[in-house]
């Protein structure tokens, strides 16, 4: 009987529930179970595709193509259970399925209502897993308790008790149990609240983790216990990380969480834990030996979430090189001022991320400039191999005013155009070039030697490419296209072979890289980025 554990979260928003389910998720498994995880979102958007990265953060993309949240990218850097389109749900996506329903005259003349038919169709969601095989489904819900949207969820949850029966079903509640300065108090009461419209709700969760700037006392833990209904072991701290959030499974397990869930759900380990290799990464975060700046150059630089893979994949590359990651988060129309130019000119690696739209191009191509001509290692990802692309036409191939038609229709020299597939296609929602896709890589390139092979799979999320028109005069100007689709057609990797480490890519490296296996674009830019910083100390 597969098992099931609800993470709800109360108090305030943010508190990192994606994280902890993730690292719950990886401890299960190191017990040697198989886990399966999936989010359920409470906002009425179908998918976070079409959302601004203002609003919600990345865009996280399956090698299925599906356009989830930000948490499934946790999700996969600390579990391995395979994720699908099943493995992310919205309210949206939830009342579209109950509409069709509806039109296609399923519910028999009834009256379609939130309670049973949404409810239902949650239910059929949560199922829709397939995941028979696996020991433990955790399924986090989006939001946070008392939040209208999230009624029908909490509802569904309730009900699956009783579907699959309590010794199968667990539910825990991530809350916050904030530090009252001006009293030097922990406060338990919004904790107690937030339980309290739980239960009102008619779940009484099984464990409480409480998220906190300080330890929380003995007595604290028994108060809590008793005001929730349940026994003090199932209150367990979550205190606020010193170095990394890679400190976050072995905290829940120093606190047993692990250990008292398979107690609680009569599951048996299959393997005593080894967690030796996070102890491992936790030692290299802690102590260095070097240290590397890259500069992130992109439209919503200043947003914490936006670039939030990239992040992650280049603090991998970091332990793997053992280099602390200082990171310059530059806003791309900044790079019109001098000394932007200065700050990215000192820095020991430029990287482009993804985007959409117009503003910040020439700020991104100026940025690519400077990378280019001072030997500074560079990475750009998707849009930022498109504007590698431009920047190369523009200022080495003497193809003046190039651009891609994303942003100017009318170039002379569009050596970035929209994808054939695309022109047909009006919709927004879900229409782009989607998810893992082969590249074959070009022999002696950095690519190639990085990934130690020369067939690949990658997630893409685009609409425009490398214009085949202009790939001969690119590649007779010195540019090289260091990786194709099998048929040759798409240029999905292109590289300055004399650069130092100069590597752009039409696809998203960032969506397969995990602490425990960074990814090896980024492992090899960080190198350079590392041999770069040593060149400059010695010069
Ligand atoms: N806007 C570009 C395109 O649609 C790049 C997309 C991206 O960077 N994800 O092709």
């Amino acid at each position: 009987m597969t098992k099931h554990i609800f993470i709800t979260g109360g108090v305030v928003s943010s508190l990192g529930k994606g994280l902890t389910s993730a690292s719950l998720g990886m401890l299960l498994e190191s017990h040697g179970l198989s886990v399966r995880m999936q989010k359920l979102d409470p906002y009425l958007n179908v998918d976070p595709g079409t959302m601004s990265p203002y609003q919600h953060g990345e865009v996280y993309v399956l090698d299925d193509g599906s356009e989830t949240d930000l948490d499934l990218g946790h999700y996969e850097r600390f579990t391995n259970g395979p994720l699908t389109k099943n493995s992310s749900w919205t309210t949206g996506r939830i009342y579209l399925n109950v509409i069709e329903r509806e039109r296609r005259g399923e519910y028999q003349g009834k009256t379609v209502q939130v309670v049973p038919h949404v409810t239902n169709e949650i239910k059929r969601a949560i199922r829709s897993l397939n995941a028979d095989d696996a020991d433990v489904v955790i399924t986090e819900i989006g939001g946070t308790v008392g939040d209208i949207e999230g009624q029908p969820f909490l509802e569904a949850i309730r009900q699956f008790s009783l579907d699959v029966g309590k010794e199968n079903c667990i539910y825990i509640h991530l809350t916050l149990i904030p530090f009252l300065k001006a009293a030097k108090e922990l406060k338990t009461k919004p904790t107690q609240h937030s339980v309290g419209q739980l239960r009102e709700i008619g779940i009484q969760p099984d464990f409480l983790v409480c998220r906190t700037e300080q330890p929380i006392s003995r007595d604290e833990i028994e108060k809590i216990a008793l005001f929730c209904n349940m026994p003090g072991t199932n209150v367990i701290e979550e205190r606020d990380c010193e170095i990394s959030i890679y400190e976050v499974p072995i905290s829940l397990a120093d606190h047993g969480l692990d250990r008292l869930i398979l107690e609680r759900l009569h599951l048996k380990a299959k393997s005593e834990p080894d967690l030796s290799q996070w102890y491992d990464i936790l030692q290299r975060l802690k102590m260095p030996e070097r240290q590397v700046t890259i500069a992130v150059v992109g439209k919503y630089a200043t947003h914490k979430d936006a670039y939030k893979s990239i992040y992650e994949s280049l603090d991998h590359a970091g332990i793997s090189n053992r280099a602390k990651i200082r990171i310059e988060r530059i806003p791309s129309d900044a790079l019109d001022r001098k000394e932007v130019q200065e700050k990215i000119k000192a820095t020991n690696g430029i990287l482009i991320p993804g985007g959409f739209g117009e503003r910040g191009v020439e700020g991104k191509i100026n940025a690519i400039r400077i990378a280019r001509e001072n030997n500074i290692p560079f990475l750009g990802i998707c849009l930022g191999m498109q504007c590698a692309v431009i920047e190369y036409a523009r200022n080495v191939a003497g193809l003046d005013d190039a651009n891609s038609t994303e942003f100017n229709a009318e170039t002379p020299h569009p050596v970035i155009s929209l994808l054939a597939e695309q022109r047909a296609v009006k919709n927004l929602g879900g229409t782009m070039r989607l998810g893992a896709q082969p590249t074959v890589l070009a022999e002696n390139s950095h690519a190639a030697k990085w990934y130690g092979k020369r067939e690949i799979s990658e997630r893409h999320r685009h609409r425009y490419e490398f214009n085949a028109d202009y790939r001969e005069r690119l590649t007779a100007a010195g540019l090289m296209v260091a990786g194709t689709s099998p048929d040759n057609r798409l240029v999905e990797v292109v590289e300055i072979p004399q650069h130092l480490w100069f590597v752009a890519v039409q696809y998203h490296p960032e969506f397969k890289s995990q602490p425990t296996k960074p990814h090896p674009l980024f492992n090899g830019f960080i190198a350079a980025a590392a041999q770069q910083a040593v060149q400059n100390a010695i010069s």
